[in-house]
């Protein structure tokens, strides 16, 4: 089959940084013609030693106007895909889907005020493509960015998160931004400590918020653990808080991981 007849492309590692023995982060070149909207994913193969390919999804931490492709990834143990994907290093090849996939994007949501992005672990990706995309700045008056990790040194990329604000695109828009690190087996200053769910239910987490959940304002995204997804959509379903479908708009999108 020609290059140009496949269904992926060949993309150079440019960059494999570690953040904890079991994640880390990667960065690739762009293929010019590999489009996407803030939130999507790619599918992604690696090589195997006996010349099988093995495919994931993952989502894109980069957003639609950078020349490269930046993902954040867990390992998990004896895994079959991050086995391998934690082998690689600067120079080597991973493969991409020439599409991209995924519905959890802003045109979800046609209406409301206050966006909330709740995510676990990795499942942070999506949403720094979204906050990176000048789209979601001018859509929403407030956006508050909820980030679940097991400990502090788990919590990554927090400095584009604090330089969010120094963007120029973004300068004047940049107070909209909260930003509600929590931190589950410890606790950490400037951090909240439990889990999402434990935070809605509490009133914990509005309260830190200082905006409160409602149908009427609130457009929630979801990522991460497929667990939290369910309990927090049935906690925000209580507040008659429901699925955005196509035939049907609503306030919750979702993206389970797993
Ligand atoms: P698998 O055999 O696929 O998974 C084994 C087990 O590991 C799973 O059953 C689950 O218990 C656990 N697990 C899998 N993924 C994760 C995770 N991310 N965090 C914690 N535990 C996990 N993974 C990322 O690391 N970053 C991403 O941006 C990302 N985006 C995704 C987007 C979508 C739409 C989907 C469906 C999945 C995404 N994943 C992401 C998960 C990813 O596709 C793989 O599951 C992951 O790379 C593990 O692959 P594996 O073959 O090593 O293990």
């Amino acid at each position: 089959m020609t290059a140009s007849a496949e269904k992926f492309t060949r993309q150079t590692l440019l960059d494999v940084t570690p953040l904890t023995p079991s994640l880390f982060t990667l960065r690739t070149t762009r293929d010019p013609g590999f489009r996407f909207q803030a939130g999507q994913f790619a599918r992604l193969g690696v090589t195997k030693a006996d010349g099988s390919v093995v495919w994931r999804a993952y989502s894109m931490v980069s957003s639609p106007y950078d020349e490269f492709l930046e993902f954040f990834s867990i390992v998990v143990p004896d895994g079959e895909f991050t086995s391998e994907l934690s082998r690689l290093r600067e120079g080597d090849t991973l493969l991409v889907d020439r599409q991209a996939f995924g519905y959890l994007t802003l045109d979800r949501f046609v209406d409301g005020r206050d966006l909330w992005l709740l995510s676990t672990g990795t499942g942070v990706a999506p949403f720094l493509s979204i906050l990176q995309d000048f789209e979601v700045w001018e859509k929403f008056e407030r956006i508050v960015l909820v980030y679940s990790a097991r400990e502090a040194k788990e919590l990554a990329y927090q400095a584009l998160i604090a330089g969010l604000a120094e963007r120029d695109y973004l300068a004047e828009h940049a107070h909209k931004l909260l930003y509600l690190p929590t931190v589950t087996r410890e606790q950490h200053p400037g951090a909240l400590t439990g889990r999402i769910t434990q935070l809605i239910d509490s009133g914990e987490l509005e309260q830190a918020a200082g905006l409160e959940i409602s149908p009427e304002h609130s457009r929630v995204m979801i990522c991460g653990n497929p667990q939290m997804i369910d309990d927090t959509r049935a906690l925000l379903k209580r507040r008659e808080l429901r699925l955005s479908l196509s035939r049907k708009p609503g306030q919750v999108a979702v993206e389970n991981y797993w």
